[in-house]
């Protein structure tokens, strides 16, 4: 890594490695009076939030940094690494510095880790965000506005924090330039993926999430420069698509492994929910309803909501054909429903398509990978010399 890429990194890292809480303490300093509320993935109104002049940050569990000392008590032993993690948290007191939890129903687990947060933390605030599970009714948008409508409301019960339409309206085109920037580095990776490794990606994307959008365009766009104008050279390496982490996050470690073991990463659905919408939320009319239009129309592709107009596979064999790859890797977290559901119907859809496929299975505490990076490398060599 050269010095001016570690040095453009320094602050993003900063922030990665502190804890929820210190990410929001460290905001907070800066922003007196300030309030940081954390959203469970996968999608967050973050416009909502951040409208109300709070930080949105997004609750993605302990990784490996974390032992679970009460939180399993409180699951099942099939239960996802990302709940249990994310509620050690609280039992941590990691997430001193968060005002309030926002969860959605993204899936069972999802919907019981609200109320388990909310027994166990009865002082927090805690809110739940009915998201509609079909996306075809006309009544979808005219329901979706009106939770958000009824979120924006509790904030303003809450912390006093009203959202007014204007401020909301500026939040979204704030919102729209950070995901035009993370969309730009996307399509740097796919033109160029030697000069944007995913590991470095993954610190950047995970940074936005705990930072004010504000800064994090300043921090997306120094990446963005300093990337594309990088000359290494590209490698002999096969490109894949990553599928199955749009919630839990793999371990950096297990990122690593697969670029060592010859993967250029093009294309992912890491950190989704913080790149939810594929194209700008109009700034025209209720901003209330231009949000709720785009999470059916312009959201991307997920596990986590029911899309009755197409079937699961396109959007992956869409992005396989946009970033021009030659597989997909499915990142699978352990024990966790949507994407084992899926991964049935996505590798059907490639299957017909003929688009080679490897499964990896990952917890966040996965500690040893040589199994996986003799998998790995033996399916980038079946490819490579095939
Ligand atoms: S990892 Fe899967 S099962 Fe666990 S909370 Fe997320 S979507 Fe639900």
């Amino acid at each position: 890594m050269t010095t001016e890429t570690a040095a453009l990194l320094e602050p993003r890292r900063e922030v990665g490695v502190l804890s929820l809480g210190d990410a929001a303490l460290r905001w907070k300093a800066e922003h007196p009076g300030g309030r940081a509320i954390a959203c469970y993935p996968v999608y967050a109104p973050t416009e909502v939030i951040h409208a109300a002049g709070m930080l949105p940050m997004a609750l993605l569990g302990g990784g490996t940094t974390v032992e679970l000392t009460h939180a399993d008590a409180r699951f099942q032993s099939f239960v996802c690494s990302i709940a249990k993690s994310s509620l050690e948290l609280g039992f941590q007191d990691l997430v001193r510095g968060v005002d309030g939890f926002v969860f959605s129903n993204i899936c069972d687990v999802a919907r019981n880790l609200s109320s388990v947060w909310a027994r166990n933390f009865s002082d927090t605030f805690v809110e739940y965000l009915h998201l509609p599970q079909n996306s075809t009714s006309s009544e979808s948008s005219q329901y979706l506005a009106s939770e958000l409508r009824r979120l924006a409301s509790r904030f303003a019960e809450a912390f006093g924090a009203p959202v007014t339409d204007d401020a909301l309206r500026r939040s979204i085109a704030t919102w729209n330039a950070v995901r035009a920037r993370i969309r730009a580095l996307y399509a740097l990776r796919i033109d160029s993926p030697e000069k944007l490794p995913i590991t470095e990606f993954f610190v950047a994307l995970r940074a936005a999430t705990r930072t004010a959008p504000e800064e994090s365009l300043l921090r997306l766009d120094a990446l963005l420069d300093t990337a594309s104008r990088r000359t290494e050279r590209p490698r002999d390496r096969i490109r894949v698509v990553i599928e199955g982490a749009f919630c839990e996050q793999p371990p950096p470690g297990l990122l690593e492994i697969l670029e060592e073991s010859g993967c250029y990463v093009v294309e992912d659905d890491l950190f989704l929910g913080w790149r939810w919408f594929t194209d700008d939320v109009s700034t025209d009319g209720d901003p209330f309803e231009r949000l709720a239009v785009a999470y059916l129309d312009r959201g991307v592709a997920s596990s986590t909501r029911h899309e009755g107009r197409q079937h699961r596979s396109l959007g992956v064999i869409e992005k396989v054909r946009r970033a021009r790859a030659d597989a997909v890797v499915f990142l699978l977290p352990k024990f966790c429903e949507p994407a084992l559901f899926d991964y049935v119907l996505i590798k059907q859809g490639l299957e017909r398509e003929h688009v080679p496929q490897l499964v990896v299975e990952f917890e966040e505490k996965m500690w040893t990978f040589e199994r996986t990076r003799n998998e790995i490398e033996t399916f980038v060599e079946s490819m490579l010399f095939d």
